[in-house]
């Protein structure tokens, strides 16, 4: 069968002297004057290669291209720009279009004729798309709608994307940063609830889901019951947050009440970093929703940026070996603390740590053993202690722990207990069973002090009284 060509040019001579050379080669011919004209036949009579002029009037061949690129019907339709330009910016909009050839226009007719049947044979148009667009009725005059609605489509994407974009600050608070994401899903899906896991390379502040509930007010238990079903794994001390847009409606008590439900789950390399999940009591075809995929698409770009730019602060402020923050960041931290507590009169209190004749460890067992041992009692520390008190590798095999808001006295309690727990725990290394104490000495900032370094001499000092007394014990900065 004859393959279909149709030429779209302004020039009547250059319309017909390239007609007469395809119709001599055995292609069957169809022409239009301009980009609009041409809209039509392709949907009339699909052709297999669409050949145009860039300088039309009404509707360019750029933006003819774009428009046919754009529109999942006629996509795959090769398309050939030819041209008398021949800039760069010219060149740059001949990609930016879509154009599948780009030729000029004092080439010869052969090889034009050659790149269409070249692309013809690389870009078969499917039986299946030309049966497709010849079920659509496109008279001249719906033309306008059409490309509006491809203009519709396009704008909006792009105002998704740019609103994505617009969402740079990964360092604003998650809620923040989930309340963003939320406006802008809620303007191209009419969800009831919607929620948001962003993962973190920071352990502590890894079980954050963040709701939003646009049509429904959910209870505490569904809650849990979406949490479940979601991070299966991570089931433990979470505390969901909600950001509600509206308050007069009525609360849901069963996730059966969700008819439909759209799950995204967001990979960086293999790891999970982000899931982001919608529900509605109505049967939504999520799938057909227009502009999901653009939504898909940013948020897991979105999402990468967040979680490599969160990993690179984090690697920053961590140790290595026993994944506490660094001793540098306790300087910026405690500096800060300090400051508040100075001006607003808040509490803070430190404690500092060190292992009881951790030499004899290393000399006993071996470095590596000394290293195990670090990184569990690390992990005793991370795990025993309250989510709001943060806890440094200070030096070595010395630890520190910031406790805002604690007095002194009502540090001890906490303290004394971490002490027993390690002094407890039997740590084993190859086989080999281990045993270590610590001593413990804190001091909570007073209106003498000059500045956050004294604070830390003071707990030092403590700490040197429970060395001297006989080690493994807690003693406190408290006048007696
Ligand atoms: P004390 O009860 O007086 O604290 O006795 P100590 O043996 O713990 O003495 P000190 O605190 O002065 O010495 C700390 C030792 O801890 C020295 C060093 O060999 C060891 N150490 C420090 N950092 C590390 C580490 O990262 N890994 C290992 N394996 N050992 C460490
Ligand atoms: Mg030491
Ligand atoms: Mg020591």
């Amino acid at each position: 069968m004859a393959k279909k060509v149709l030429i779209i040019d302004d020039s009547v001579t250059q319309l017909s002297s390239l007609k007469i050379f395809f119709k001599r080669e055995g292609f069957e011919v169809d022409t239009a004057k301009n980009g609009v004209e041409g809209f039509v036949k392709i949907y009339k009579n699909t052709p297999d290669v669409i050949i145009s002029d860039v300088l039309m009037p009404h509707l360019g061949g750029f933006q003819l291209c774009r428009l046919l690129k754009s529109n999942r019907e006629t996509k795959d339709i090769p398309f050939i720009m030819l041209t008398v330009l021949d800039k760069n910016l010219d060149k740059f909009w001949a990609s930016q279009s879509g154009a599948d050839v780009f030729l000029r226009k004092d080439f010869d007719m052969s090889t034009i004729v050659q790149s269409a049947k070249d692309i013809i044979k690389k870009m078969p148009v499917s039986n299946m798309t030309k049966q497709e667009l010849s079920t659509y009725e496109i008279e001249e005059d719906a033309i306008i709608t059409q490309i509006n609605k491809i203009l519709d489509d396009e704008l909006m994407k792009a105002t998704i994307t740019n609103k994505f974009r617009d969402i740079t600050d990964y360092t604003k608070d998650d809620k923040h940063i989930a309340s963003e994401i939320f406006e802008i899903l809620s303007t191209i899906t009419d969800y009831d609830i919607a929620c948001i896991h962003f993962h973190s390379p920071d352990a502590s502040v890894q079980k954050r889901l963040i709701f939003h509930e646009q049509n429904v007010l959910i209870d505490d238990e569904t809650m849990l019951a979406i949490w479940r079903q979601l991070l299966p794994d991570s089931i433990n001390d979470f505390k969901p947050e909600k950001i509600t847009s509206k308050n007069e409606l009525h609360v849901l008590n069963s996730i059966d009440d969700f008819l439909s439900k759209k799950e995204f789950d967001f990979y960086y390399e293999d790891i999970l970093i982000g899931k982001l999940c919608l529900f509605s009591r109505e049967n939504l075809r999520w799938n057909k929703m227009r502009f999901m995929q653009t939504v898909k698409s940013e948020l897991d770009l979105f999402l990468r940026l967040k979680y490599l730019y969160t990993k690179t602060c984090y690697l920053s402020i961590t140790d290595e070996l026993t994944q506490l923050y660094t001793r540098r960041h306790l300087k910026s931290v405690l500096a800060q603390e300090f400051e508040r507590a100075k001006r607003y009169g808040t509490i803070v209190t430190i404690a500092m740590i060190d292992i009881d004749n951790f030499k004899d460890v290393n000399d006993k067992y071996g470095h590596l053993a000394g290293d195990y041992v670090l990184k569990e009692v690390s992990k005793i520390f991370i795990n025993t202690l309250r989510k709001t008190d943060f806890v440094y590798r200070y030096g070595g095999e010395e630890i520190c722990i910031l406790m805002p808001e604690t007095l002194v006295e009502k540090a001890y309690v906490p303290l004394e207990r971490l002490r027993k727990t390690i002094e407890n725990r039997e740590f084993i290394f190859e086989g080999k069973k281990i045993k270590v104490t610590v001593s413990i000495g804190a001091s909570t900032y007073g209106k003498d002090m000059r500045d956050a370094n004294e604070l830390i001499e003071r707990a030092d000092a403590v700490l040197y009284k429970a060395k001297k007394s006989g080690k493994n014990k807690v003693v406190m900065d408290i006048d007696e």
